[in-house]
């Protein structure tokens, strides 16, 4: 097919150039929900606080993460993916129910993740509103639970016009960003630091614990498998060991996001009014 300067382009070349769009549009809407988020809340700076939560999850991230956070006397937030029950994928295997029930036995909080793992921004509303209960239903079989769960975006990508569904759905909606959430924060689009490799990024992941403790707030962390040959978007045992060990030593307070949010008396002050 011609280009408009009349090169010829192969599909290929499309379809990348179409992928490049898309990436570009979701970080512009992204930067849309930060520039305008829907409702906030104020997100104490006297303390330190940590989470660290798992997306997907694969099976490692039960059998290692969860008892690296235990061995620190901590627990962590698992975002799971009903859709992905199962699933081997290269690298890494997802849990099943039989995992995500034992997380929860030991303490853990199971947060949702969408169903299908679409980008929200991909599906329209009434398949997304169809794709939550789905989760819903396969989380609450696993884990019983009357108030609303805490929720991560796929992909990290948000949507501006999903909002108002996310919002009335899930207690809190946490999505990238690479930053730490002081002061006013949109708690439908929490900031979150990914832990991903090479290997030498997650070392230099403790300059984020530094920075928390320098100046305090929500520093949620947010990776996927624990393992010794870890895929692009998870890390290694001992890595992780390290970055729970340090957060401990320099006197974070270490808490699942649901337990965050209940610790620091979090509620939205903005136009969404008060959730629950
Ligand atoms: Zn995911």
């Amino acid at each position: 097919m011609p280009d408009p300067f009349g090169i010829p382009a192969s599909r290929a070349s499309l379809a990348r150039l179409s992928t490049r769009f898309d990436q570009f549009a979701g970080r512009m809407e992204n930067r849309l929900i930060r520039a305008v988020p829907r409702a906030t809340m104020e997100v104490p700076t006297q303390e330190p606080i940590v989470s660290f939560t798992f997306d997907d999850v694969p099976d490692s991230a039960l059998d290692v993460g969860a008892a690296v956070l235990e061995a620190n006397r901590a627990r962590g937030t698992f975002y799971i993916s009903g859709g992905l029950e199962g699933q081997v994928e290269p690298g890494r295997t997802l849990i099943d129910r039989a995992g995500c029930r034992e997380l929860a036995a030991r303490g853990h909080e199971i947060g949702c993740h969408s169903f299908g793992h679409h980008d929200v921004r991909q599906v329209d509303g009434p398949t997304l509103t169809d794709d939550l209960a789905r989760n819903a239903a396969y989380l609450d079989a696993i884990d019983p639970r009357p108030a609303p769960r805490n929720f991560a975006y796929p992909y990290n990508s948000g949507s501006f016009g999903k909002r108002a569904l996310l919002t009335r759905a899930f207690r809190s909606c946490r999505a990238g960003g690479e930053g730490i959430n002081r002061g006013p924060t949109d708690p439908a689009f929490l900031r979150a630091v990914e832990i991903r490799q090479p290997q030498q990024h997650v070392l230099g992941l403790a300059r984020w614990i530094d920075a928390l403790v320098t100046d305090p707030g929500w520093l949620i962390f947010f990776t996927h498998d624990v393992s010794p040959r870890p895929t692009p978007h998870g890390c290694t045992a001992p890595s992780f060991h390290l970055l729970v060990g340090y957060a401990v030593a320099r006197g974070c307070r270490v808490l699942t996001v649901d337990a965050a949010l209940d610790h620091m008396g979090l509620r939205p002050t903005g136009s969404g009014g008060q959730r629950r």
